[in-house]
């Protein structure tokens, strides 16, 4: 008989694995659980439907319906939550949440794909205090759309990509806002000048800043900050990060790693072979960091599925690590990285040496050119290439992606101003803003050599 394989979570690494499981092994069993109503879709689209309904309505974000997976021979159960995984019976317990039934549901192999969750907001609120939203489901935008007609102003706590994002998608419908951010900047992971441009966009387009406090409770409309500071609101939108959903693994005895995600093996086997874990509930390997790294992103849970769903259904697939590499936009500012920051080289054992640049991002007389700032970073001793940091409004994407296969290929930064790229006016100068990086940051290096 064939083997029965069992997926936990239907959004991105879930379905992956539970797709790619089923065109590896078309005799296989697949039985995918899901909590949510809805599986398969964009969470990363959330932002922009609600910024426009109706260019970007719900159903726009959902890649497959569940029928759709059924169709494909594979028994997704929506609105069916795992409560407990019996690693010696190998079965789970499940609650059927529309039937109000509990059952027990036999395993092969099991995938975690349980995801992530926001922190919570736990400070004192009085019973008028403004409601509480937060970004992370489909549910969770359909229930920020219905109260939007009572929203003028919104206080978003948290001035991370998800809270940018949020701050934009809310201006463009023509509400006020504000973000409150613990630290004294805004993404103080990036260098200081490419957060001052971020600061610089955020505030020209109408967003208030409130910085170096944090909320200490709600009261009648307003958000009290712990400087004493009040500040109105009637949609509190929390967007503080989020924490793996690995309370299932943890119970069952499955191992965590230093970042509270699962610990996975590059075939995303968890301590034990025939338990995998996939997307934002697991770790993975930071290339150019040498350790474990967690990193909830889209991109990587659709990868980590693919290899899972790979492993589970009797074929080899490995996972080749991560770089970081990542980008948002904010009212026109695309943000990008790739690899280490300059703090993170040196946690990871390396003596980095930084440069930024601001460079044209086409011919400077062609109308799209737009500066770009790059902030590069190499090893000193080597001269290869640690990560890369920009902000711009043009060519921002190609420039992080073209950094992200300098590291992938263990570039320096001397090949990095050497690289055969495309060049015509209206794509890039006649030096590309990677080779300008190169090339300043190259004699930096070579100086301190030498
Ligand atoms: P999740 O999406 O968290 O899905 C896990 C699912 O498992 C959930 O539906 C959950 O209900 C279910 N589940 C959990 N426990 C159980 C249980 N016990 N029983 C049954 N079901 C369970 N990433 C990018 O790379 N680029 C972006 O631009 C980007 N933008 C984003 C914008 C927003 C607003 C948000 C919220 C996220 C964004 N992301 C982005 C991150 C990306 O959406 C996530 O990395 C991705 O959704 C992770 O997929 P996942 O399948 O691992 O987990």
């Amino acid at each position: 008989m064939s083997e029965r394989l069992v997926i936990i979570g239907g959004v991105a690494a879930g379905t992956k694995a539970a797709a790619t499981a089923r065109r590896r092994n078309a005799g296989a069993r697949i039985v995918l659980l899901q909590e949510e109503a809805d599986v398969s879709y964009s969470a990363c689209g959330l932002p922009y439907h609600l910024a426009d309904l109706d260019r970007i309505p719900r159903s726009k974000l959902i890649a497959r319906p569940p029928e759709a997976f059924r169709v494909d021979g594979i028994d997704m159960r929506t609105r069916h939550r795992v409560e407990e995984i019996d690693l010696d019976r190998g079965s789970l317990r499940v609650c059927d949440l529309q039937a109000d039934h509990v059952y027990t549901e036999p395993f092969d192999r099991l995938l975690l794909a349980t995801g992530a969750r926001p922190k919570r907001l736990n400070v004192p609120a009085s019973p008028d205090a403004p409601p509480i939203a937060y970004l992370r489901s489909i549910v969770d935008a359909d229930r920020i759309v219905d109260r939007l007609p009572d929203i003028r102003r919104v206080v978003i706590l948290g001035g991370g990509y998800i809270g940018l994002e949020a701050a934009e998608a809310f201006s463009r419908l023509g509400r006020e806002v504000a973000i409150v951010e613990m630290m004294p900047r805004l993404l103080p992971a990036f260098a200081l000048p490419l957060g001052q441009a971020v600061e610089e966009r955020v505030r020209e387009n109408g967003v208030e800043l409130f910085m170096g406090s944090a909320v200490s409770g709600l009261d009648r409309k307003h958000v009290v900050l712990d400087n004493g500071e009040r500040i109105s609101a009637d949609l509190v939108l929390v967007a503080t990060g989020v924490t793996p959903s690995t309370e299932l693994a943890a119970a069952a005895g499955i191992t965590l790693g230093h970042t509270g995600a699962i610990t996975v093996n590059a075939e995303m086997q968890t301590n034990l072979p025939h338990v995998y874990a996939a997307g934002d509930c697991a770790e993975s390997y930071h290339r150019v960091a040498n350790r474990a790294v967690w990193l909830p992103l889209g991109d990587v849970a659709n990868r980590h599925g693919k290899v899972a769903g790979t492993n589970m259904a009797g074929g080899r697939a490995v996972f080749p690590g991560v770089l970081g590499t990542a980008i948002f936009k904010v009212f026109g500012l695309a943000v990008a990285r790739t690899g280490l920051g300059e703090a993170e080289a040196v946690t990871a054992g390396y003596r980095p040496i930084s440069q930024v640049v601001e460079v044209p991002s086409r011919a400077r007389y062609m109308e799209k050119s737009r500066n770009l700032l790059i902030h590069l970073t190499a090893d000193r001793a080597s001269g290869k290439v640690l990560g890369c940091q920009v902000t711009g409004d043009d060519a921002a994407d190609k420039t992080i992606d073209t950094v992200a296969a300098a590291l992938w290929g263990n570039l320096a930064v001397e090949d990095l101003a050497d690289l055969d790229l495309a060049y015509a006016p209206p794509f890039l100068p006649v030096l590309a803003p990677v080779q300008v990086a190169g090339e300043v940051l190259k004699k930096q290096v070579g100086a301190m050599q030498g």
